[in-house]
Parts: structure tokens; C-alpha cells; sequence
């Protein structure tokens, strides 16, 4: 059972989370594209992608519930100080104490959120990337600094545009190719990108890297 601090009303402010993994590595995808950063990658997902490249986050309980502190004194042994909170969907949980002790310790925090389920924490970069399979709630619109939208088929650039009109006008708009359609789909998205020069592209760079 993970703990919390406050548990009256809705707000359960969790100081353990159950962690599928975490490790320091470099950003691949978005704006902080090259950036050293630290990934902490929440269990638990109830949005199901069919193409999920993540699946054996769904299950929460399949993982490790781990004190704050432990993650955070692991982070903080590493040199660098932008953490990245992804999943999973790692919104599924109350991470305002995590992102409290991360800036305590120095970080910038950003996280990766299909934005299914409410924001919470102390958050410097939200990267909003909707997904068909949960609808976002649309508190997410006007917050979110980053919208990537993963093209798996070409309905996904109408898809794309459906939320581009959602955003702040400052939102930075990316389009991501599928993995495992990236070479198909990639000549899609440069016409698309010369045609609509707001949008961007973002690529998978960690896996060309070879890194995690
Ligand atoms: S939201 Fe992310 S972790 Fe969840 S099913 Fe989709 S791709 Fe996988």
C-alpha cells in the first residue's frame, strides 16, 4: 500500500510510487532534445496504446513501491539536474511530493503526461502527448509547454490538429513518428511539416543512440 502525507478530500500526496525503473540518460525526443537527464519512469497505465512500446508499465502492482527520497537520492547522485517523470501514465498518481523533494535537491522537473488524469506537483515542462485510446482532460490545454503527437497512421495528423487548436499560443507543436512505423510515416510527416511549418518533428533520437 503506498503511503501518504495527506489523505483527507481527494488529495492523497503519495511519498512512495511505484517505480518500473529509473536511470540517468539523455533526453531523445522534444525540446530537451540532448539534454542529460534523469527518467523516472512511474508504473501503472490505463490508457492502452495499441503500439505501446511501454506495456509492461500498465500493471502497477507488477512493481516495486519506492520511498521518494530513495528515488530522489539516486537522481541527485548524478551530475545533472533536469529529471524527466514519465510511465506509464504517471499522472495515475499524486506526485506533488516528488516533485517538491526533486526541486529540493536542485531539479528542474519535467514530465511526459498523456494528460488523462489530473495534473499535480510542482511542474517546470509538460509535455502533453494525447493519446485516441483516453481522452485528455482539458485542464492540460492551456499548461502544457510541449503537444507531441505520435503519428501511427495518417488520420493522425487531423488528430494532431484537433488539439493544436486547444493549446496556449507559445506551445511548442511536435509531430513523433510511431517507432515501429517511422520509416513509412516519415515521408508523411516532412510534406506535412513544409506544409504547416508550425509544427516540428520530433524523433525517437535515445533509440537511433542506442540508448535507454
Ligand atoms: S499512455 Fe504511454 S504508457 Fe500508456 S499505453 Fe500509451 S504509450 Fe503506453
Amino acid at each position: 500500500m503506498v503511503k501518504s502525507v495527506i489523505e483527507q478530500g481527494k488529495a492523497v500526496t503519495k511519498t512512495a510510487l511505484p517505480l518500473m525503473e529509473d536511470f540517468y540518460t539523455v533526453q531523445g525526443e522534444g525540446v530537451y532534445t540532448g539534454h542529460a537527464a534523469y527518467f523516472i519512469r512511474l508504473a501503472g497505465c490505463d490508457v492502452g496504446c495499441v503500439w505501446c512500446d511501454v506495456k509492461e508499465s500498465w500493471d502497477e502492482e507488477a512493481h516495486p513501491t519506492v520511498k521518494v527520497e530513495d528515488i530522489v537520492s539516486k537522481a541527485a547522485a548524478m551530475p545533472g539536474r533536469l529529471a524527466v517523470i514519465t510511465g506509464g501514465e504517471p499522472l495515475m498518481h499524486d506526485i506533488s511530493y516528488l516533485t517538491q523533494k526533486l526541486k529540493e535537491a536542485g531539479f528542474q522537473v519535467n514530465i511526459e503526461t498523456s494528460g488523462a488524469h489530473p495534473l499535480s506537483g510542482d511542474l517546470d515542462w509538460i509535455t502533453f502527448s494525447p493519446k485516441k485510446f483516453k481522452q485528455p482532460l482539458p485542464e492540460i490545454y492551456e499548461k502544457a509547454h510541449e503537444l507531441k503527437v505520435v503519428v501511427f497512421n495518417k488520420s493522425d495528423f487531423a488528430f494532431a490538429e484537433e488539439f493544436a487548436e486547444k493549446m496556449a499560443p507559445d506551445c511548442k507543436l511536435y509531430l513523433q513518428p510511431e517507432w515501429s512505423k517511422h520509416e513509412k510515416m516519415m515521408p508523411l510527416i516532412v510534406d506535412y511539416v513544409k506544409e504547416n511549418p508550425k509544427w516540428h518533428i520530433s524523433l525517437q533520437t535515445h533509440k537511433f543512440m542506442q540508448i535507454p
